[in-house]
């Protein structure tokens, strides 16, 4: 990292994720022009064989499952979570690579199982597990994936949204920690048609909470947001979640992490034909429009508040 460290600034980075993804932007700066995209969007972009996406992720346990989680839930969600990228950037994910790293003689039984429910995944959506790495140590048990995917058209980046577009969200939000985290299903099939067959301006996946990932977008872009509390697809988990914690529904849509849908910017007539013809053949929702200031949300009661990026904010 030594010269990551110098290109970056000498400064130590800021203990937020955005603002240290930021500080590896510069440090990892892959250069344009060209075509290379590198950190900060959902996945990278290389120029090469007529355009390739790249990214990967990894998974803890006690951050991200727990240690009751199913092991084939452990390896949907750690290679889900990264074809959900691959499809925020309308591509086809193509193979991926699988890793394990858990401490040492305990259960091989468990490991054959978070293997078996990242195969079922990838052979669900035509991707093939082309390889990975398994280590023993003695920490929590961690899996990931990084897959490499083909753009189809053009890849859809996070910065091109402009005010008076449409921001629209794919199936429904909130309380996934339910259940939901584990069992997802990434948005491929849709993400392609979208690059395949509509005008996107931008578009993210959903991992950290619908309002985190919009701010996202925005930043990415050079705009604001402004969406409609009522507006928000609330899922039937969330309602459950809200009964349990007394927060409304529309909270937990708005906060809750890992819901893994799309969440796209179109202009009004594009984004009106995306609610009408379901690419992906999926439900989506018009929640709100870009916007030159900053980024709010109307409540329920109509008064307008501001949106921070409310969502999941990982520890650094
Ligand atoms: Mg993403």
């Amino acid at each position: 990292m030594r010269g990551a460290r110098a290109r970056g600034g000498s400064l130590p980075p800021p203990a937020t994720e955005d603002k240290w993804v930021s500080w590896l932007a510069r440090a990892f700066r892959v250069g344009d022009p060209g075509g290379w995209v590198g950190v900060g969007d959902d996945a990278a972009v290389l120029p090469l064989a007529g355009g390739l996406l790249l990214t990967c992720d990894t998974k803890a346990e006690g951050t991200h499952f727990t240690r009751r989680a199913l092991p084939g839930g452990i390896g949907h969600k750690a290679l889900g979570s990264s074809l959900s990228d691959i499809a925020a950037m309308g591509g086809t994910p193509l193979a991926a690579l699988l890793w394990v790293c858990a401490s040492k003689g305990k259960g091989l039984r468990r490991l054959a199982g978070i293997a078996r429910g990242a195969a079922a995944l990838a052979r669900s959506l035509g991707v093939r597990i082309v390889g990975g790495d398994t280590i023993a140590s003695r920490g929590p048990l961690v899996v990931g994936a990084a897959v490499l995917g083909r753009v189809n058209r053009r890849p859809l980046l996070r910065s091109g949204a402009r005010p008076g577009d449409r921001i629209l969200v794919s199936g429904s939000l909130g309380g996934s920690s339910l259940g939901r985290h584990l069992t997802f299903t990434p948005r491929v099939r849709a993400g392609e048609a979208l690059a395949r067959r509509y005008r996107v301006r931008a578009a993210i996946d959903i991992s950290d909470g619908l309002g985190r990932d919009l701010v996202r977008l925005c930043r990415a872009s050079g705009c604001g947001a402004r969406i409609e509390a009522v507006r928000i697809p609330v899922s039937p988990a969330a309602r459950r979640l809200s009964r349990r914690t007394g927060r409304s529904a529309w909270r937990h849509a708005l906060s809750d992490g890992e819901d893994f849908e799309l969440l796209v910017a179109a202009a009004p007539r594009e984004a009106a034909r995306i609610a009408r013809e379901r690419p992906g053949g999926i439900r989506w929702t018009q929640i709100g429009e870009c916007v030159a200031g900053a980024s709010r949300i109307v409540l329920p009661g109509g008064r307008e508040s501001p949106l921070r990026g409310e969502g999941y904010v990982h520890p650094l």
